[in-house]
């Protein structure tokens, strides 16, 4: 089974797909962490171009799923950027490298050969447009800005991070423009995706929900 889920910044989508993914045994695959890590690498190499496509290229992106490390692995090194790929100025330069349409091949390439044949859940921006547009359910989660960005805020808080609720939320705004507005398989609902506001809804609502609809169909 192939369930895709996308939607903008904060909007539950990973906390959501890692519950489902334990309670259905299905792989998860963050496919924002894949953008961050390019963006990780274009920063720690400052190379741009071709030789930072050939590097994406040879990278091996290893998921192993929700709670574990996540481990690059090229030729001659491993290393795990679970931690590095959330930082202010890695997160401030992915939009950027989502953007670039060489990037976007090259990773929904390797998201799509991880998808192959496995019974995976995954989150994004294009997956049910672009990555899996024939994944056997869909979801497009929602939150107004103002909600995103007050969740974000308690979630950076309670680990430490002293972030200021006004700058989260031109930070969320922001993404969600770049994300919106890019030419390269921009954030946009498949037509055959489930649309779910979750601004006013708990974690468990938005799960009950998604649970009843992918029992559905597992039959
Ligand atoms: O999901 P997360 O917020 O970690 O994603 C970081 C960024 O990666 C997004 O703002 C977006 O620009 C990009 N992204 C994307 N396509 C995906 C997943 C993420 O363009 N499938």
């Amino acid at each position: 089974m192939q369930v895709a889920v996308d939607g903008p910044a904060s909007s539950g989508k990973s906390t959501i797909s890692k519950i489902l993914a334990s309670e259905f045994s299905l792989i998860y695959l963050d496919t924002g962490a894949m953008y961050r890590a390019g963006a990780y690498l274009k920063l720690k190499y400052k190379i741009i171009g071709e030789p930072f496509y050939e590097l994406l290229r040879r990278t091996d992106f290893i998921f192993v799923g929700a709670g574990k490390p996540f481990v690059l692995k090229s030729p001659n090194r491993r290393e795990d950027v679970s931690a590095a790929i959330r930082t202010p100025e890695v997160t401030a330069a992915t939009s950027d490298v989502a953007a670039d349409g060489e990037v976007r091949r090259i990773l929904t390439a390797k998201q799509q050969k991880i998808a192959e044949g496995a019974d995976i859940i995954m989150d994004g921006r294009d997956i049910g447009t672009v990555v899996l547009p024939n994944a056997d359910i869909k979801f497009f989660l929602i939150a107004s800005s103002e909600e995103r960005a007050r969740r974000r805020t308690i979630e950076w808080r309670v680990q430490g991070k002293n972030v200021i609720y006004e700058d989260v939320l031109k930070d969320i705004s922001e993404r969600d423009k770049h994300d919106i507005s890019r030419e390269n398989a921009p954030l946009k609902k498949a037509p055959d995706a489930k649309e779910i506001d979750t601004t006013l809804l708990t974690i468990d609502e938005v799960v009950e929900i998604m649970r009843v609809c992918i029992r559905e169909i597992a039959g």
